[in-house]
């Protein structure tokens, strides 16, 4: 069969969203050909790498950040890889089970995580209070040298932690298991695509041209580039936030430790996450702090990252209301700090400390090469900053931006763009297989 035919579907991306697609396309819908393109050698090579991100399960229970509706909408999509995970053999290699918990630090603290319990239970009827004789017992380290009151809100024995590039490389084998002609190109860049008059679009990479009757771009920061590009999403800008860690030299915890949000600050609190990685040592983050480069650890261009920042009067005003609040103006300058070298752990242990109080600056060192870049878009018609992910479609292809839990959610948004290209293609989602295996 020529490479080049006509294509069904083409995916630019080879992120754990783009993974999460080829496999519900492959396996739940009958689309035949399937081309995936991704720039770098392997599946998951930038965010969803282990490296780059949490590795959380995001479920809602113990991200105190989440609203009731939102903490709804991500239980669901997330018990959707929890249940891939289980259903492939994937306990101890894709995902792995501990405790988890949000930590309320004070007696204010308390009594907002109390309240939230007695609102949450009906939706997470496993949580239980712990209090501190109890976190005594389990997770000691919370306890030495704690000179104010804690309390937890968690549950034992849950899928917490996922290596989401494992879990992209098991997405990919199940594709290629199947019947069909899946193409998988590896170490080649999408540049241009165009749509055309007999509404099929033309794929141009740096090596040849393809061509697709639909296509989905889960390219991480660069899915607005190519939206805007071809004219779509003009009032979006990207603001792209670096996320660093730290490491404990020593294991700390058996548990997922998250902290209480403060409500007035833009992204999730620092947690404690055992690294699975790094043989489950204790890994502290991440920190937020915007930083001018699309891909973290990639070479800057320069030329891309001022189209993504589509700067003007309407960008300018979001960052400049950001800037007005005093709490999230320390925010910003605190986490740039922990960004230098041997000063910033200096920093970056108060932080630290609210979970483990006897931790010292020596007993921490900067996660050199791990952390990753959040595409958290701004919305410059309604001078927002928005939070969660942002999709554009438009005859038969789709733009997906995937900041925090996007990995949690991968399988979810899958599933609804798959659902979108069978109705664009006249071609059908096998609801009851899919609702079977995985809802
Ligand atoms: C610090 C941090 C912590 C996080 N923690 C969590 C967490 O604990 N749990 C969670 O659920 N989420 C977490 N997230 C978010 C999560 O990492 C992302 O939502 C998820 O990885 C997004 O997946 P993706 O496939 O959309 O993007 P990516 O994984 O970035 O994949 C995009 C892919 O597109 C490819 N690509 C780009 N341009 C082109 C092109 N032109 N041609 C071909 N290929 C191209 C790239 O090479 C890349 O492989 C975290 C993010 C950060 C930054």
């Amino acid at each position: 069969m020529p490479i080049n035919k006509l294509f069904d579907t083409a995916i630019v991306g080879g992120g754990v969203a783009g993974a999460s697609l080829l496999f519900t396309l492959a396996k739940y819908t009958d689309i035949k050909n399937i081309i995936l393109f991704e720039k770098y050698e392997e599946m998951s090579m930038l965010n969803s790498h282990p490296t780059s991100n949490s590795q959380t399960l995001h479920v809602g229970d113990i991200e105190t950040n989440y609203s009731y509706d939102k903490a709804k909408v991500v239980k669901t999509s997330s018990s959707m890889i929890a249940k891939y995970i289980e259903n492939h053999d994937g306990l101890g290699t894709l995902g792995f089970i501990s405790n988890k918990m949000v930590l309320a630090v004070g007696e204010v603290e308390i009594a907002n995580l109390k309240e939230r319990y007695e609102r949450f239970k009906s939706l997470y009827p496993y949580l239980e209070l712990w209090d501190e004789e109890m976190l005594l017992d389990i997770e000691p380290k919370l306890l030495e040298k704690r000179k104010v009151p804690i309390l937890a809100m968690g549950a034992k024995g849950q899928i917490t932690t996922v290596d989401f590039k494992k879990l992209s490389e098991s997405f990919t084998q199940e594709a290629l298991d199947t019947e069909k002609n899946i193409q998988i190109r590896y170490n080649e860049e999408v540049m241009k695509i165009v749509r055309n008059t007999d509404k099929t679009y033309t794929i141009t990479t740096d090596t040849t041209t393809f061509n697709a009757k639909s296509v989905v771009v889960n390219a991480g920061s660069y899915s607005l580039l190519f939206a805007q590009s071809m004219g779509y999403g003009k009032e979006y800008a990207v603001l792209p936030i670096g996320g660093s860690f730290f490491f404990s030299k020593k294991k700390y915890l058996n548990a997922k430790v998250y902290t209480m949000q403060n409500p007035k600050l833009p992204f999730a609190a620092v947690h404690a996450d055992p690294d699975c990685t790094q043989e489950w040592n204790t890994r502290f983050g991440p920190t937020a702090f915007a930083l001018p480069k699309l891909e973290r650890y990639q070479a800057l261009h320069v030329r891309d990252l001022i189209s993504a920042l589509n700067i003007d009067r309407d960008a300018t005003k979001v960052y400049m209301n950001l800037l007005k609040d005093k709490t999230i103006r320390n925010y910003i300058v605190r986490n740039v700090v922990e960004e230098i070298p041997l000063l910033g752990k200096e920093v970056f242990i108060y932080d630290a400390q609210k979970i483990i109080p006897s931790l010292k600056a020596s007993d921490i060192v900067f996660a050199k090469k791990y952390g990753g870049m959040r595409p958290q878009i701004v919305d410059k018609s309604k001078h927002e900053l928005l939070m969660g992910e942002v999709k554009l479609k438009n005859d038969g292809i789709i733009f997906n931006m995937t900041p925090s839990p996007g990995a949690s959610s991968s399988l979810s948004i899958a599933m609804t763009d798959a659902q979108y290209i069978c109705d664009y293609l006249g071609t059908t989602f096998d609801t009851k297989k899919h609702t079977e295996e995985l809802l």
